[in-house]
């Protein structure tokens, strides 16, 4: 009791902050001293409360659409679009400290098969099941996204091509292991999965890794599909 006491004064002002007949939040006042006061204090709050609800409606609006231009639609994951510049940010980095920098590019086995046999809204099912189980089990640091059609990205900064390939590796029974369904059937689909690390002592770019883990993803197929390859 005496705690909740302190954390408030003697003097207290609130008045609610309203937008569209609805209680966005409170503004408060509060000075350490009884009878500080009076209704011009009050009224001067509730001229200011309509404002700061506006301020924070636009703040909380931004935000959204902040995450929305970087997010693909389907997938939940973030778009192609966001990975481009994350990667390219990354790189920058890299080159002033020189850490590992890993990738990682996923592609569905014969996913054709599953929209000629199942339909396309299957097909979206299977992408959409996809991007929430991928998400749920990257490590915060790790960027995931889609990178078009069937194929999702990872970006993994300070990790070496053999700790990439421990992750890649984990996709890769985490699909096995996962049942999709759609309309009360039960489908099973494996991943392919290329990798490939920064090479500290050339003078690679971003897009030169792309094409070496896309080059390893499609040694995979090659190689039979649901499996990893390292470049
Ligand atoms: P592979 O094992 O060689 O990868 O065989 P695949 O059938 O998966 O072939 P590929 O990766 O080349 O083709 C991907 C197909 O994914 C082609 C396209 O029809 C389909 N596709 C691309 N984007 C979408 C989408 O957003 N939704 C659905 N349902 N299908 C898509
Ligand atoms: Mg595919």
């Amino acid at each position: 009791m005496e705690e909740h006491k302190d954390a408030f004064g003697d003097s207290m002002i609130f008045v609610p902050m309203i937008r569209d007949q609805q209680v966005t939040g409170l503004l408060s006042v509060q000075a350490k001293n009884s009878n500080q006061f009076t209704t011009y204090h009050q009224t001067v709050l509730e001229l200011i409360a309509p404002y700061a609800a506006s301020a924070l409606e636009n703040a909380s609006l931004f935000s959204k659409i902040e995450t929305l231009a970087i997010t693909d639609e389907l997938s939940g994951v973030y778009n192609r679009h966001h990975f481009n510049r994350t990667l390219k940010h990354e790189f920058e980095r890299n080159q002033r400290y020189h850490r590992s920098l890993s990738l990682i590019i996923m592609d569905i086995d014969n996913f054709k098969e599953i929209n000629d046999q199942y339909g396309h809204i299957c097909g979206d099912a299977v992408i959409n099941q996809y991007g929430t189980l991928f998400k749920a089990n990257v490590r915060k640091s790790d960027i995931i996204a889609r990178f078009g059609g069937d194929e999702f990205v990872v970006i993994m900064p300070e990790t070496t091509a053999e700790q990439a390939k421990i992750v890649a590796e984990k996709f890769k029974s985490l699909s096995n292991d996962y049942q999709f369904e759609f309309q009360g059937k039960e489908i099973q689909i494996t991943v392919s999965i290329g990798l490939a690390e920064v090479d500290q002592t050339s003078d690679l770019k971003p897009e030169d890794l792309i094409h070496k883990a896309d080059f390893a993803m499609y040694q995979a197929k090659k190689r039979g599909r649901n499996q990893v390859y390292s470049y």
